[in-house]
C-alpha cells in the first residue's frame, strides 16, 4: 500500500478537494428543458416526441436508415445478436437461443457487455486478439480465425475507448466469409473512420448512453441498421412482442427494452453538445500526450491517417523497460516499486490517494473466469493480455480543468521516480 505521508516522491502535492472522475456526466441545461417538456405533456413513458427526435437525429448523424432507441447499450446488443442469429439460422423455438450451437467471433479486449449477449442467445463466443495499432480486434487474427473455423458467420466487434478500428479491412473479411458484423460503438459515438461514422460499418450497430459515455441519458442505448424488417422486429421485441390484437397476443418472445421519453429528452439535450464534448476530450488527450512525453509510456494509439477518434478515454501504456515487477491474481495485485519504474496498479493506487479516479484497461474476456473454457485466437503473442498488464485509463472527465490535469500529470510523473 502507498502511504503518501512516508513517500517523498509526493511531497508538496496535496490531494484534490473534489474528486477528479474518470468520465462523469456533463449536463448543460437543455436536458432539463426536454425532461420538463416530457413531464408537462405527461409523455413520461416509452412513447413520445423525444424518442422520435433522437432516432431521426442519430440516423442522420451516422448515415444509417433506422435507429431504435432502447433502455441500454446491452439491450441493443442483445437485440442485434438475436436479429443476426435469426437471419443466419432461422427462428428458434421459445426458450432456445437463436445462436444455439454456433460459434461467434468476438473482440477479446472489451467490456463484458459486448460479448454476454452471445451467451444470452446460446452462442459460443470465440475471442479474437487485439492489434497493437488501435488495440481493437486484429484483422489478421480474424482472417486466421475464419480460415480455422470455416462455418462461423457472425462477428461482434467493439471500438475501444472511442478509437475506430480498421473497419474497411474488417468489413471486407466479413464479406469474404459471408459473415454478418455487429459493431459495438458504445464508446465511439462521433468517431469517424475513412470519412464514415462509427456505427455505419456493421449490419447492426450499437450506441450506449450510460452515465460515463461521451454523452449520456443517465442510461439508454440505440440499435442501428439499414434493414427495415429488422428495425421493425427490434421495435416489436423491445416492447414485449405484442401482436396487433385487442388482447395481449404473443407469437414471439419479447423484452422490456424500450427507451423512456424522459431519458430520450436527456439524450436529445446532450446530442447538441456532442461535438463540444469531443473537442474537450481531444484536448485532454493532447495535454496528456505532451505532459507525459518524457516518460517511458505511449498513449493509446490510433490510425492517424484514416481515423478521427472521439477520445472518450485517454489511456497510457507503460513501456516494458519501465515496468516494475508486478503480479495479478484474480482479484488482487502486488508490485515492487523501484526507482524509474512503476506499473498500472501503482499509478492507480497513487491516483486514488489523491482523490483521482483511473481504471485498468478492460480485462480481456479470455482471462475472465466465466469465459475461461472459450477459444482465444492470437497470431502475434497475446497482445490483449500484454495491454491489460501494462495499460491504464487516465481520468478523462470533460469538466477537469487544465490546472487539475497538470496536477494529475505531475502525480503520474512522480510514480516513475
Ligand atoms: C458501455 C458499454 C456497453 C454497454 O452499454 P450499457 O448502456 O451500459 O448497457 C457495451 N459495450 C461497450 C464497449 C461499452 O463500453
Amino acid at each position: 500500500m502507498i502511504d503518501l505521508r512516508f513517500d517523498q516522491r509526493f511531497d508538496n502535492i496535496e490531494p484534490f478537494d473534489e474528486k477528479i472522475w474518470l468520465s462523469s456526466p456533463t449536463m448543460h441545461g437543455e436536458e432539463l428543458k426536454y425532461m420538463e417538456e416530457a413531464y408537462a405533456s405527461n409523455w413520461m413513458s416509452t412513447v413520445g416526441i423525444h424518442i422520435d427526435k433522437i432516432e431521426r437525429q442519430l440516423a442522420e448523424y451516422v448515415g444509417v436508415k433506422y435507429v431504435v432507441a432502447l433502455s441500454s447499450g446491452t439491450a441493443a446488443l442483445h437485440l442485434a445478436v438475436r436479429l443476426a442469429g435469426e437471419r443466419l439460422y432461422g427462428t428458434p423455438q421459445a426458450g432456445i437461443g437463436s445462436l444455439a450451437g454456433h460459434k461467434v467471433f468476438c473482440s477479446d479486449m472489451t467490456f463484458g457487455a459486448t460479448v454476454n449477449p452471445v451467451a444470452y442467445e446460446g452462442g459460443e463466443a470465440v475471442f479474437i486478439d487485439s492489434e497493437r495499432d488501435t488495440w481493437n480486434m486484429s484483422p489478421e487474427a480474424l482472417e486466421y480465425a475464419f480460415r480455422r473455423y470455416r462455418d462461423v458467420k457472425l462477428v461482434v466487434y467493439a471500438h475501444l475507448y472511442g478509437t475506430p478500428g480498421k473497419m474497411r479491412q474488417i468489413r471486407k473479411i466479413c464479406d469474404a466469409h459471408g459473415a454478418l458484423l455487429i459493431e459495438d460503438a458504445a464508446e465511439a459515438l462521433g468517431a469517424v473512420y475513412c470519412g464514415i461514422s462509427a456505427g455505419n460499418f456493421g449490419d447492426y450497430a450499437v450506441f450506449s448512453f450510460n452515465g460515463n459515455k461521451i454523452i449520456t441519458g443517465s442510461s439508454g442505448g440505440a440499435l442501428l441498421t439499414n434493414i427495415e424488417e429488422d428495425a421493425r422486429k427490434a421495435r416489436k421485441w423491445s416492447t414485449q412482442s405484442r401482436e396487433e390484437a385487442s388482447w395481449y397476443q404473443h407469437e414471439q418472445i419479447g423484452y422490456n427494452y424500450r427507451m423512456s421519453n424522459v431519458i430520450a429528452g436527456i439524450v436529445r439535450g446532450q446530442l447538441e453538445y456532442l461535438e463540444e464534448h469531443i473537442k474537450q476530450k481531444t484536448r485532454i488527450y493532447q495535454r496528456y500526450k505532451e505532459g507525459l512525453c518524457d516518460l517511458s509510456v505511449e498513449m493509446n494509439p490510433w490510425d492517424v491517417e484514416n481515423s478521427k477518434p472521439n477520445f472518450w478515454l485517454s489511456c497510457c501504456l507503460i513501456n516494458r523497460e519501465a515496468m516494475c515487477e508486478s503480479v495479478r491474481s484474480e482479484k488482487e495485485y502486488l508490485f515492487v516499486h523501484v526507482f524509474g519504474k512503476t506499473c498500472p496498479d501503482e499509478i492507480l493506487e497513487v491516483l486514488k490517494e489523491f482523490h483521482v479516479e483511473g481504471r485498468p484497461l478492460w480485462k480481456p474476456m479470455h482471462l475472465q473466469p466465466v469465459y475461461r473454457n472459450h477459444l482465444y485466437i492470437t497470431i502475434d503473442g497475446e497482445v490483449s493480455t500484454d495491454l491489460f498488464h501494462r495499460g491504464l485509463c487516465l481520468p478523462s472527465d470533460n469538466k477537469m480543468t487544465e490546472e487539475q490535469q497538470n496536477k494529475v500529470i505531475k502525480i503520474v510523473c512522480r510514480c516513475f521516480e
